[in-house]
């Protein structure tokens, strides 16, 4: 396959933010002959090096600022996650009818050969992705995972040789500007509120998950939950084959309460002592990958290939923030769950808790009430210490269940008031609900900094 011709050359593109799928696509144009602008508003010495790099490689770079003007003019712009639609660039482009790609749109147009498997919903699309992958090599099948996972597609285009499979996290953003996805196999992991403070409402955000199924025709192939109403609702009218998984109920892919085993096809799998990760919802995250890799080829679906899908969800190890067990010190277990930045994440993870828990809850308010997780609060947690700036809201909807303690934005202070609260027996939980932009650069610096202290705490 040729790829199409994104713009015409004469015109310029414009790629907003350079960290690193910014950084990736800028590359992947160039190499391809487009002309190109890039720019972001930061000025760290590591956006200085990108930029550096990229003006090597013929594309006109600003760093500290974004020519509008400029930006009105292209032909396309290219935006990364991470800038909202509100900001200047971005809406710019749409006010001038500049038409606006995603990054992963454009590395599609340069990606010939390989298959894709798509995930997305509210939770579990790292883990779903990382574990299609995984479930992939354990077939002897090169397979890469990219997107919102880490490695932007575009690396993956760059890549002289390609892999047979790639397993691509989309999130909500990602699909609102990447029209001409039609993976092999689709995956819709689940679907709750989340990104208020980015949507106007629910709707318009479940919209854009919807657009996973934007190409749909009667050969599709799709894996989704049948536990979760709203995707039941969304994907009623999607045309293709639906391949369905639930933890409670009967499906092609379940889990039988009386033998503890994950049922695939119907056979026998794997038993639930046999997978590693902890919580019912990662069970559910290891049907859907165990039923999209199959889904996806016949050959997946052999004897053989059975034992080794099975082999390789014996071996998979949980990623880091996601219900991490950081370690046990002075008797009490410390989880780092930093990934949990909704309130519907935040509630699977205290369902998982064995032992009475101190939950850290906090951050920067996305939009959602708190009040949802009283009853699974009223099960497992002794006191919640609130922090950031979400402490009042937090309290506020927890107080009338739970001992809440509302902290300001000093986290070692929080860890320090976890430390006094959790005795011998007993597990402090990092799962926020939140965004940690209040106080950390990112989830995952949150979550470096629980796991620094935990052990200094002890
Ligand atoms: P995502 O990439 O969608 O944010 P992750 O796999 O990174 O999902 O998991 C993020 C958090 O969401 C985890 O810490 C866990 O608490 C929760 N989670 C994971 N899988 C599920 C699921 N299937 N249903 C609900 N919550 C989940």
């Amino acid at each position: 396959m040729t790829p199409r011709e994104l713009v015409p050359r004469e015109r310029e593109i414009a790629v907003i933010g350079l960290a690193r799928s910014g950084r990736a696509v800028v590359m992947l144009l160039r190499k391809h002959g487009y002309t190109v602008y890039a720019s972001d508003v930061a000025t760290s010495p590591e956006t200085g090096k990108v930029a550096e790099e990229l003006r090597g490689l013929g594309a006109v770079v600003d760093v500290g600022r974004h020519h509008v003007e400029r930006i009105a003019r292209a032909g396309l712009v290219v935006t990364s996650p991470g800038v909202p639609p509100s900001a200047r660039p971005t809406s710019t482009s749409r006010e001038n009818n500049v038409p606006i790609a995603s990054e992963v749109e454009v590395a599609l147009n340069f990606i010939d050969g390989p298959r894709i498997i798509a995930v997305t919903g509210t939770n579990g699309k790292t883990t779903t992705t990382a574990l299609i992958a995984h479930l992939l090599r354990g077939l002897d099948i090169d397979a890469a995972e990219a997107g919102n996972i880490g490695t932007p597609l575009s690396e993956i285009a760059l890549r002289e040789q390609q892999p047979k499979w790639i397993s691509l996290e989309m999130s909500s953003f990602q699909l609102h500007d990447t029209p001409s996805l039609k993976p092999a196999v689709g995956v819709l992991t689940n679907l709750s509120p989340d990104h208020l403070d980015r949507y106007s409402s629910v709707e318009e955000y479940f919209a854009d998950k919807a657009r996973l199924f934007a190409n749909a025709d009667a050969e599709s192939v799709w894996v989704v939950n049948k536990d979760d109403k709203a995707v039941v609702r969304m994907v009623r009218d999607v045309g293709g084959h639906k391949h369905w998984f639930s933890v409670s109920k009967k499906a092609e892919a379940s889990l039988d309460a009386r033998t503890g085993q994950l049922v695939v096809m119907g056979a026998p799998l794997l038993a639930r002592a046999d997978f590693p990760l902890l919580g019912q919802h990662n069970v559910g995250n290891a049907l859907a990958a165990s039923l999209a890799v199959m889904a996806a080829d016949r050959s997946h679906q052999t004897p053989k290939a059975r034992k080794g899908i099975a082999k390789a969800l014996t071996t998979f190890r949980s990623l880091p923030h996601r219900l991490e067990l950081v370690g046990e010190f002075g008797g009490v277990q410390w989880i780092n769950d930093s990934k949990a930045t909704n309130v519907s994440s935040t509630a699977v993870a205290i369902d998982g808790m064995e032992r009475p828990t101190v939950l850290l809850l906090g951050g920067r308010h996305k939009g959602e009430t708190y009040a949802t997780l009283a009853d699974a609060v009223r099960r497992k947690v002794k006191r919640v210490i609130a922090y950031g700036e979400a402490a009042t809201i937090i309290a506020t909807d927890l107080r009338p269940v739970v001992d809440v303690v509302r902290l300001g934005d000093d986290f070692e202070e929080v860890m320090r008031a976890a430390r006094a609260a959790a005795n011998v027996g007993e597990a402090v939980l990092l799962s926020p609900a939140c965004s940690s932009y209040d106080m950390f650069s990112n989830y995952e610096e949150r979550g470096e900094r629980f796991r620094a202290l935990a052990a200094k705490e002890a």
